[in-house]
């Protein structure tokens, strides 16, 4: 797969997507009376992803665009998997991205509808139960050149069918034994139209919304179309990987709308759901499935589902996303009908362009030297900076100053040539960000040769705000004070995988993660991050991250995991771009 470049979009009018110019088209022609309902119809086996957010962002965006609804639908037909851990996540993390929906259903409201048209089905001769196993059916299907064999079970009478499958449902048939299959066409140069199987037999675990009620469970191709049409969906719009399943999706509309229609919808005969498919997201130096984000996290490898690094809504929440961010991600993007792979660094470069705007600049040393200003008399003072340079109107911040400060171990040299701009003695002014000008005077150090604190002394007619302020340096340099300066353990998170597509390589996956997407460190930060010590602010029940940009370090976040004792930042991204280069 091509990795396509992006190129940031400007504020200019966006064209439609093909989706909307569908949606537009069905409007213009009043097809199902003018009604626009979608649904996101996530299966509740694992957490949302950034790529579930590109399908969040499609269905919410075409019922907000419209005037519609877009409904969220568990489509939970799988007990062996699924979870109510997994719902409440779901509804959390859409939340979270802003959206807010119409209902909430579940497939397995449906259940017992589905299993009545089942039961029509093969009364009317449509489906019959076959007790060929998983690996035998699959024998037979052909290829597409070539027609399948029938089941010998393919012709079994009406009656017996009906015995066998109230069976299985009532649990006496074993897991696997039997399945129900629709009868439609073995010789189909669509596969999927060769005797799909409709319903399997799933005894091994209860479900998490109807315990044991159960003993059968509708496939995905009986469930899903059926579960729209109940509901009255129009545009039921999913990934380009189901557009071979369309026509069997129009086949079973077909059995019991139009002029089949039976009343299980309250919308006519008219009406129908018709599918649409667009373009999965896919991402460099990541993974995309629930299925292997499931094994990193039962691993170890990662710590969980919220893992800064994972891909997940809730991962990308904690590395510092935001939802506008995201959002953004994905109308550059766009919606096609070719699958391509996206390259990683615009959603950095999306991430930066946005915090650049609203995160507050704060002071943070990551290697830090003592300095002392021999000549500062006092207690020291609190200072005034902006929360961004140039811009009052986004706050302002108190920082203390005083006689002990912390600075970056690299920004004095004890003997340096006339290239560096920074900290040495020998009378060249620096100035210390939002203070005071100084000149180093001298250094001591220990045994070992290594500097433990640095002399200065400053220019009390100096300070940034006053007139003495506007005297220029070469060089500023950034300081957390002693006294009221705060430890961080500030987590530097990288990318999880060395390779631009895991997915493709050779080999296990899991060999393939980067080994330096985290390092920690312990910075001196100065004491306005001391706020965040005190319990998260919640708005509209959600609680608000707080993104900070630490001058010359990039953008972090405060982490959860911070206690009134303990601050911790994670890095959200660095402050160089290299997505355009
Ligand atoms: P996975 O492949 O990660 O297990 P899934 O497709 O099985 O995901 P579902 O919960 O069934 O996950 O997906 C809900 C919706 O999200 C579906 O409509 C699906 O098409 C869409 N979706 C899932 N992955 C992506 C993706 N990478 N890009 C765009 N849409 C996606
Ligand atoms: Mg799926």
């Amino acid at each position: 797969m091509e990795t396509e470049t992006i190129v940031p979009a400007g504020k200019e009018e966006k064209s439609l997507n093909f989706i909307e110019q569908i949606v537009e088209k069905d409007l213009a022609e009043g097809v199902n009376d003018g009604r626009i309902q979608t649904r996101f119809p996530p299966e509740p086996n694992g957490y949302l992803h950034i790529g579930h957010v590109k399908a969040i962002c499609m269905d919410f965006g075409i019922a907000e665009k419209y005037n519609g609804i877009c409904n969220l639908r568990f489509d939970d037909t799988n007990p062996a998997k699924e979870d109510t851990e997994y719902v409440e996540t779901i509804e959390r993390d859409i939340r979270w991205l802003g959206f807010r929906w119409g209902q909430i259903y579940y497939a397995s409201d449906y259940f017992q509808q589905l299993y009545d048209l089942a039961i029509r089905f093969i009364k009317e001769g449509k489906a019959y139960v076959d007790e060929q196993t998983a690996e035998q059916i699959a024998e037979q299907k052909g290829t597409p050149t070539e027609p399948g064999v029938a089941s010998p079970y393919r012709d079994r009478p009406i009656e017996e069918n009906l015995r066998l499958f109230e069976a299985m449902q009532r649990g006496e048939i074993e897991d696997g034994k039997m399945v129900l299959r629709a009868k439609i066409d073995m010789s189909n140069p669509n596969m999927h139209f060769r005797d799909p199987i409709i319903y399997r037999i799933i005894t091994t675990h209860p479900h998490h919304r109807t315990g044991r009620q159960w003993n059968v469970y509708p496939m995905y191709d009986f469930a899903h179309g059926q579960s729209d049409y109940f509901e009255g969906v129009t545009h039921s719009i999913c990934t380009l990987e189901f557009e071979v399943h369309r026509p069997l999706y129009d086949y079973f509309i077909d059995q019991f709308s139009g002029p089949n229609f039976c009343g299980l919808s309250p919308y006519g005969p008219d009406y129908r759901p018709k599918q649409r498919e667009f373009n999965r997201l896919n991402i460099t130096y990541t993974v995309m499935s629930k299925r292997k984000m499931l094994q990193l996290v039962q691993e170890g490898l990662v710590a969980g589902w919220d893992d800064p690094r994972m891909p997940t809504v809730c991962g990308l929440r904690r590395r510092g996303y935001t939802p506008q961010a995201i959002r953004d991600f994905m109308d550059r993007i766009g919606y096609t009908k070719v699958e391509g792979m996206i390259d990683q660094g615009l959603l950095e470069h999306v991430i930066r362009e946005n915090l650049k705007e609203t995160a507050p600049r704060v002071c943070a040393i990551f290697d830090p030297v003592k300095l002392i200003i021999t000549n500062y008399e006092g207690e020291g003072e609190t200072l005034t900076a902006e929360n961004i340079d140039g811009h009052d109107e986004l706050g302002t911040r108190e920082i203390r100053f005083g006689r002990e400060l912390w600075i970056e171990r690299g920004d004095f040299l004890e003997e340096a040539d006339n290239k560096f701009f920074r900290l040495s003695p020998g009378g060249r002014e620096v100035r210390l960000k939002s203070s005071y000008i100084i000149q180093a005077t001298g250094c001591e150090k220990d045994a070992e040769g290594r500097i433990t604190t640095v002399y200065a002394t400053y220019d009390p007619d100096s300070k940034s705000g006053t007139e003495g302020g506007n005297r220029k340096t070469k060089a500023t340099i950034n300081w957390v004070e002693c006294r009221s300066g705060l430890d961080a353990e500030v987590r530097l998170y990288d990318r999880l995988f060395a390779v631009e597509n895991p997915a493709a390589e050779e080999g296990d996956f899991r060999d393939l993660l980067n080994p330096e997407s985290l390092k920690v460190v312990t910075a001196k930060v100065e004491g306005a991050l001391r706020s965040e010590l005190h319990a998260p602010v919640l708005v509209d029940g959600i609680e608000q991250e707080n993104h900070y940009q630490l001058l010359k370090q990039g953008y972090f976040v405060v982490d959860p995991d911070t206690t009134s004792e303990k601050l911790v930042l994670n890095r959200t991204c660095s402050l160089k771009d290299n997505y355009l280069k």
